[in-house]
């Protein structure tokens, strides 16, 4: 299998290269509640930035989920839902619009959009979108070689740790020959798989298992048992000492189940919201189902909040998700 030579000589790599370089402060963002691509990709980039210079802040509108702290840099993130201070630039990454920073006043800068997700709103002076990329820290890690920047092992972290999350531990359809070219190059260069895939998934606290145990005994499976939901509400919460920010890797948890092909789990985000993550195997595309709702993501991985109890909310997100299934069905058949 070849490595495209072009992947780190094409017009928008080019450009964001020629920008960076041009410039000097730089704020670097991503989507709210952000996710292991989101802050691998910021951390990897921004300890390039550094390397070569450059002055950067990294300002999110959410904290890192509990498993990503003990990464290099991560606890220097700053919260806030504005940029206050001057930039030369603004980086957002893995992020398919600007309001969803949760971060006020970028439009301000000069803004460089790096991102993987489709439907991507193209709202940066400077635009790179590659649906191909596993994972935004796949993008990161061009930018990085493009800059000539010799890869580290914080770097390297980062960049695998993005990967490893985004990809449902290699288990999506976005895997590529390039995934595993960039997770070797971050390895060469010092990243410990085993310690990275331990920090993120096996840091769990009593209250985590407590909690996950309660909402999978909430498990539902349709009759043909390739549908199956899962639920959480504040009170599951209370009860157990759980909490929403370490459920990493939980929706998964039904997939496993040989005949299951999608999941959807609903949480209680306040009275009457419900945030809905949706994932799925394969060709099934549950992104079209989150944007009939006003959501995002990808194929296999998506989400989107829909606003009504429990039973409304099911009852609109189940038939198209069972009609995405059978699409899917009968393409394959
Ligand atoms: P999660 O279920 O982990 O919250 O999200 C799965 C994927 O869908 C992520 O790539 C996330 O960025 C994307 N996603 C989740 N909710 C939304 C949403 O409301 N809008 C958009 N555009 N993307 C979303
Ligand atoms: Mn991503």
């Amino acid at each position: 299998m070849t490595q495209n030579p072009a992947r780190t000589d094409h017009e928008p790599l080019r450009r964001i290269r020629d920008e960076i370089l041009a410039r000097h402060r730089f704020l670097i963002t991503s989507h709210l509640k952000p996710d292991g691509d989101s802050i691998g990709s910021q951390m990897a980039l921004a300890y390039a930035l550094r390397a070569i210079g450059k002055d950067v802040r990294i300002v999110n509108c959410d904290p890192a989920q509990p498993g990503l702290l003990p990464f290099p840099g991560v606890s220097d993130i700053e919260i806030a839902s504005r940029a206050d201070g001057e930039f030369d630039a603004v980086i957002v990454l893995e992020c398919s619009e600007l309001a969803r920073t949760g971060v006020a006043g970028l439009e301000r800068f000069f803004v460089i959009n790096i991102d993987h997700h489709a439907g991507n709103a193209m709202y940066g002076a400077v635009n790179w979108f590659d649906g191909g990329a596993a994972a935004c820290g796949e993008m990161v890690f061009d930018v990085i070689r493009s800059l000539d920047v010799p890869l580290t092992k914080e770097m390297a972290m980062h960049v695998y740790v993005a990967i490893l999350t985004d990809t449902g531990s290699f288990h999506f359809s976005s895997l590529s020959p390039r995934t595993f070219d960039i997770c070797r190059q971050a390895l060469e260069a010092g990243a410990d798989p085993v310690w990275v895939a331990r920090t993120v998934y096996d840091s769990n606290s009593i209250g985590r298992i407590r909690l996950s145990s309660a909402i999978l005994s909430t498990l539902e499976v349709d009759p043909s048992g390739r549908l199956a939901t899962i639920r959480l509400d504040r009170e599951m919460a209370r009860a157990t000492g759980g909490s929403y920010d370490d459920l990493e890797g939980l929706i998964n948890e039904p997939l496993t189940v040989k005949s299951v092909l999608a999941v959807a789990f609903f949480k209680e985000w306040e009275p009457g919201v419900y945030r809905v993550s949706l994932r799925s195997k394969g060709e099934i595309d549950v992104r079209s189902v989150a944007q009939q709702f006003g959501g995002g993501g990808h194929k296999n991985a998506a989400g989107c909040t829909v606003a009504g109890d429990l039973a409304a909310v099911c009852a609109q997100i189940v038939p198209p998700l069972l009609v995405a299934i059978g699409r899917s069905a009968q393409t394959n058949g």
